[in-house]
């Protein structure tokens, strides 16, 4: 799609939408104002309601009935797994071919400037979240009030083996996912170091230094390596000019088509969003004795969640656009829904960058922005990692000094960096955070009863911060984007004529 052609079709939107909204104003009939509201919001209700009746279906199923073996729990969620799987075959195509695509679109320095804006928020925002969090955890203190003896639960497969590494390892393996060796496996694999006694050695107590360092290469997408080199692509093509023209338009298109399935699968969402979470309920322990144990450190991270998504990002967003970002987030309930029901950020972000486009958002900045802070940005992860391991460390009674409160932010912020955004993965990234507070690793034992339910809760909170960063970034970078729109036009006025010239500001 060429610039110029992009233009009349957010001019055509902008038509239709105006056209639209004086007749909701003054003309339209009550009826058909509910009839419109329904037709425009129905997906959005009908996803937010299978939140509700699959989380009480579930409770109602659980109360009431026996226990449910994980067959039966398979095939409760089985329509669920459907809708995440058909989500997530999307992430790879759409992730490369929207950074590709946007990149190549700007030049070099415009490109530069939304990507300098977009990592301050970021940065700034998982800052943020992590101070916010030591502050809770060291005022409520919920590792020493009202606990009970916690229950070390079994850990799972993938948590025990990631026990077995040092900080450095982790750190070290995200600069080497970043910097891919080979593209067609990045698809599919991760690069993980991993510890292992060394051959004729059977002390359990060897220091992990004088272990032998393996490279392995984990099943699931490296999307830290595709969004590197991705980025790396789109800013040749765009160097290239003419001669990158048809691998601009290959990208574009493809990006495109992407979107086109997004908008079917979409609709899915009330019913996979739904079977999802019943099927989690159904496998949960009982409630009250969680809520019990880890009620306070439940509250904690849930307090911080709320006063990060709800305070600190909104006197952000007021700052960086004048606006309160309430009714944004109210448009954005959609988005919300299925990143609660997924509980990956991953998955949901062809439904993000699908709801950012209908709110006007200029797609070079959404396809750019969105995949990448999906990819890093997540300061939901970077707050419950920081309470999770000062937790620990209250209820196991470890000292910890300022020091070490400084260290624990550090490695907060590298863990919510290094955190795929799938289910759960910052239980796996929290080992490095244990480490600094001089925690074992298996110690994430003790939380993992409420884990799941954080989780989803924590990818809300990832997937808002995302979507709002790129409206302020949209709202920051119009008139440069203006700039460039108006350089790219082989006629200056055009695009006055068209009536572009707000640079693609958002609408409200
Ligand atoms: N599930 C989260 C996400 O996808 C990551 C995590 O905190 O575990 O954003």
């Amino acid at each position: 799609m060429t610039i110029k052609y992009q233009i009349q079709l957010l001019w055509q939107n902008m038509v239709t939408t105006r056209w639209r909204n004086n007749l909701t104003n003054s003309q339209m009939p009550r009826s058909n104002v509910t009839k419109s509201f329904v037709k425009e919001n129905g997906l959005t209700v009908f996803t937010i309601l299978g939140v509700l009746v699959g989380g009480s279906v579930g409770l109602l199923l659980k109360n009431n009935t026996g226990p449910w073996t994980p067959r039966e729990i398979m095939y409760v969620s089985f329509p669920g797994e459907l809708f995440l799987r058909m989500l997530k075959c999307l992430i790879v195509p759409l992730l490369v071919s929207s950074i590709t695509s946007a990149i190549g679109s700007l030049d070099l320095s415009m490109s530069g400037k939304i990507a300098t804006r977009a990592i301050v928020y970021y940065f700034i925002t998982t800052v943020c979240a992590v101070i916010l969090g030591i502050m809770l955890v060291t005022a409520i203190k919920p590792g020493k009030v009202g606990e009970k003896d916690l229950i070390d639960e079994i850990i799972t497969e993938d948590v025990e083996k990631n026990t077995k590494v040092l900080t450095p390892d982790t750190l070290m393996d995200l600069v080497r996912n970043m910097f891919t060796d080979n593209i067609v496996q990045t698809t599919m694999y991760q690069y993980r170091t991993e510890l292992s006694l060394p051959k004729n050695n059977t002390d359990p107590n060897l220091p992990l230094e004088l272990y032998v360092i393996k490279g392995k290469q984990k099943e699931g997408s490296n999307v830290l390596g595709l969004v590197m080199f991705s980025i790396v692509l789109g800013t040749t093509i765009g160097r290239m000019r003419e001669k990158g023209k048809i691998l601009q338009d290959f990208f574009e298109c493809l990006s495109d088509a992407m979107m086109i399935i997004t908008s079917w699968v979409i609709w899915l969402s009330p019913i996979g969003v739904g079977f999802l979470i019943t099927g989690k309920i159904l496998e949960m322990k009982s409630l009250g004795m969680v809520v019990q144990q880890l009620g306070w450190y439940f509250l904690t991270v849930m307090l911080g969640l709320f006063l990060h998504g709800f305070g600190t990002i909104a006197v952000l967003f007021f700052l960086g656009t004048r606006k309160l970002p309430y009714r944004f987030v109210a448009k954005l309930s959609q988005v919300l829904a299925t990143a609660f029901g997924t509980g990956s950020s991953s998955a949901t972000m062809p439904v993000t960058i699908k709801c950012l486009d209908g709110m006007g958002i200029d797609p070079r900045v959404t396809r750019f922005v969105i995949p990448v802070g999906a990819t890093i940005n997540m300061d939901g992860t970077a707050l419950y990692e920081a309470v999770a391991a000062l937790f620990i460390a209250q209820y196991r009674k470890v000292y910890y000094s300022f020091g070490t409160i400084v260290a624990v932010s550090i490695t907060a912020t590298a863990a919510s960096i290094g955190a795929a955004g799938i289910p759960q993965a910052g239980l796996v990234t929290m080992v490095m955070v244990l480490d600094t507070v001089g925690l074992p690793a298996k110690d994430v034992s003790l939380i993992i009863a409420v884990d799941w339910l954080l989780d989803r809760f924590r990818t809300t909170i990832n997937v808002m911060c995302d979507s709002l960063g790129t409206i302020l970034v949209n709202h920051l970078s119009k008139n440069d984007i203006s700039k460039i729109d108006r350089h790219h036009a082989h006629d200056p006025h055009e695009l006055e004529e068209l009536g572009t010239s707000n640079g693609g500001d958002f609408k409200e």
